[in-house]
């Protein structure tokens, strides 16, 4: 489990990205951050694994707080997947994949291994583990994203808009495989997105975000849906 506890985030020049936000994420459940642009679902993510730093409150990872971690070793053991993918260009898919595993030393051949099985879970034909980013097509390199993000099996997974670049209809097949992969894998998923449909699709939990930072509700899409 996550818990933000009276979290506010001001960014130097005084923009006030989240407000005294106050949030339950449950563990093996996919929570969605949802809400129109500008109203701090992301500042909210980078806060999980210190890429940003709050001004005040706590937040805590399996009842740890996250300022006892080490940052590098917070971003190692927590899965991160954003919009354009974010590969490394020079490297191969099969290399991309295993960035964690190398960053944590494992043998080349238990890397390579991994990488196959990540391939395959995420839907990637065998075939493209030696082709380099360029070569793929945006659903695929999303796919790499996610797979590289599971490579360590990560408990918690952050996922920043990871659909928004793809056109709909390879959208829709990647919003269906995380759902087939979240079946599978149980893991503690917070998505962030504008979008309302993404969100009503894959959330277990909704919470919804308004301008100034603010957490307007946090709960089932059932329960949203129907009020
Ligand atoms: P969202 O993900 O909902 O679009 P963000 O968390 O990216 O929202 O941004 C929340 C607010 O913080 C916005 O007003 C944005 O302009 C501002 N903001 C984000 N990053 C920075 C930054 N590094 N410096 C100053 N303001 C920022
Ligand atoms: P998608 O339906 O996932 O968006 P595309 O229609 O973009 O896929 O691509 C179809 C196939 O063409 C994919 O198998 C991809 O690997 C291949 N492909 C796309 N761009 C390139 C490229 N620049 N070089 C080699 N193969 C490519």
């Amino acid at each position: 489990m996550i818990t933000f506890d009276g979290v506010t985030k001001r960014y130097p020049d005084g923009t006030v990205a989240v407000d005294q936000l106050d949030l339950e994420i449950p563990a093996g459940r996919t929570t969605v951050l949802v809400g129109p642009s500008g109203c701090g679902k992301t500042t909210s993510l980078r806060m999980i694994n210190r890429m940003v730093e709050p001004n005040s409150g706590q937040i805590r990872v399996d009842g740890r707080d996250v300022r006892e971690q080490d940052p590098a070793e917070l971003r190692r053991s927590i899965g991160y997947v954003i919009q354009q993918a974010g590969l490394f260009p020079h490297r191969t898919v099969a290399d991309n994949i295993a960035t964690v595993p190398y960053l944590l030393g494992w043998d080349r051949r238990r890397a390579r291994r991994r990488s196959q099985e990540l391939m395959e879970l995420v839907g990637l034909d065998p075939d493209q583990a030696g082709r380099y980013p360029h070569q793929l097509s945006g659903g695929q390199q999303q796919r790499v994203g996610v797979a590289r993000a599971l490579a360590a099996d990560p408990p918690v997974l952050l996922m920043d808009e990871p659909f928004s670049a793809v056109d709909p209809v390879v959208r829709a097949s990647l919003q269906d495989e995380l759902l087939r992969l979240q079946q599978e894998l149980h893991k503690t998923i917070v998505f962030v997105t504008h979008d309302i449909d993404e969100a009503v699709k894959i959330g277990d939990t909704i919470a919804v975000f308004r301008p100034g930072g603010r957490l307007a509700q946090a709960a089932a899409p059932e329960r949203l849906l129907a009020e």
